[in-house]
């Protein structure tokens, strides 16, 4: 079976590629880019004129619900948003029910996700750091990691010890496994649903002060550059904790951080008449913390966007603002808020916004992925992008089972318009059935 993706702007980080031409994928792998004119024993030809043809989208924070809460996501559910979304990888978080603290899970999940109804979307799992996410023993790490965990984090229920967390690290680095670190002082924020200010004291309602980011943020960026354990911190949102990671990675740390989109578009104004589908943790901030944002995204101190996909179920949310649960469906949502918000608007180039949402994420959690060449791939992952296309989104279109977004109806610029995990396993109705033909 031979597919040809046909005269796109292919755009491969991982090569510093930014030039038009073809894809060849050949029995579930790229076997050939460049210019390729000879038609004569293709199979089927994807017309992929004035589209981006890139490194399938990877999505290191995304939380699939399953085992647990299968009324918010599943994974078959989860990994066909986000074949929607463009992504071809993705890791789930451990915060399931149980929580994903031993093998016997991973090997669920790894099943589950390799199921013919799953979204054909590869899953990685990311492993709890302490037993049943609580902050005191260490899971077995070492039999996650041959059962095929690719990071250590207890996401929502950070380590409020430093000492363990300490401990974590060391024994991290010595199996080489990333430690992902949701970074929070839990004795600051606790109680609060909002960023503490002026907007929280007008609506009446407890804030999270930046100080709770932003300690736990320090803490956990020296005990990476004293025991050289590589951690990930996951969603930035404070311009000082941009400013305390340019500053650990300048003293030679090895540090990398994620931004979410929510935390770029918006702040903490939009919850207006308390919208708790603007409820996060970390909150949304202020018009000066975005700024900062958009500062670090540009000079490379944020490595990486992550959608950290949190649906909730209606009923949940539907509730008073300070009752409401954290995080919101997005990862159909992250390419275009990314496109429309960063680089139509010149903050990133079109290679350095694939470098975020693919290559980046892919290097620093050792995945198969983010990449065009063939011998650092097993099977083909491309994602065609149209990124001129003008959209509104549409939660119930959506293929989440969570519907609490601060993203429905936004007008966007761009769409992931085909999905390969080998194979097509996504392709839009935006995209123009005319372009595709076939020959067998
Ligand atoms: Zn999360």
């Amino acid at each position: 079976m031979k597919t040809l993706l046909r005269n796109g702007r292919i755009l491969d980080p991982s090569q510093n590629m930014d030039e038009i031409g073809s894809v060849l994928i050949e029995n579930d792998q790229v076997v050939e880019i460049g210019k390729i004119e000879d038609l004569s024993d293709i199979d089927e030809v994807y017309d992929c004129t004035g589209f981006w043809i890139t490194p399938g989208l990877v999505d290191m924070h995304v939380h699939l619900r399953e085992p647990g809460d299968e009324h918010k996501e599943t994974i078959i559910s989860g990994t066909q948003a986000a074949a929607a979304g463009g992504y071809t990888t993705i890791c789930c978080m451990p915060n399931t029910s149980p929580p994903l603290d031993n093998p016997a899970i991973v090997d669920f999940i790894l099943d589950r996700a390799a199921s013919p109804e799953a979204g054909g979307v590869f899953v990685a799992p990311v492993g709890a750091i302490t037993k049943g996410l609580k902050g005191e023993e260490l899971s077995n790490l070492a039999a996650m990691k041959r059962a095929g965990i690719v990071a250590a984090s207890d996401e929502g229920f950070p380590i409020q010890n430093s000492q363990i967390m300490n401990r974590a690290m060391v024994f991290c680095n010595q199996i080489g496994l990333p430690i992902m670190a949701h970074c929070d002082d839990s004795n600051l924020s606790k109680g609060g649903s909002m960023n503490e200010g002026a907007v929280s004291a007008m609506l009446g309602l407890q804030g999270i002060p930046r100080t709770s980011e932003e300690i736990a943020t320090m803490r956990n960026c020296l005990l990476s550059l004293h025991t050289r354990c590589p951690v990930h911190i996951m969603r930035v949102s404070t311009w000082g904790a941009v400013e305390i990671i340019r500053l650990i990675k300048s003293l030679g740390a090895p540090v990398t951080c994620e931004v979410c989109p929510m935390h770029f578009v918006f702040t903490e104004d939009d919850i207006g008449e308390f919208d708790t589908k603007f409820k996060m943790q970390p909150p949304l901030r202020t018009k000066v913390d975005v700024e900062l944002l958009l500062q670090g995204l540009q000079d490379g101190t944020i490595d990486c966007i992550a959608s950290d996909h949190s649906p909730h179920a209606s009923h949940e949310v539907d509730v008073p603002f300070d009752e409401a649960p954290f995080g919101a469906s997005t990862i159909e949502a992250t390419l275009g808020a990314t496109l429309t918000y960063l680089t139509h608007r010149g903050i990133l180039s079109p290679l350095e916004t694939i470098r975020k949402l693919s290559t980046m994420p892919a290097f620093i959690l050792n995945l198969d992925g983010g990449t065009l060449k063939p011998e650092d791939l097993p099977v083909a992952q491309v994602t065609v992008i149209d990124p001129d296309v003008e959209w509104t989104f549409d939660r119930n279109k959506s293929f989440s089972k969570s519907k609490n977004t601060p993203f429905h109806k936004m007008k966007m610029k761009g769409k992931a318009v085909l999905t390969f995990s080998g194979s097509e396993i996504y392709r839009d109705a935006i995209y123009p059935a005319e372009r595709y033909a076939i020959y067998i």
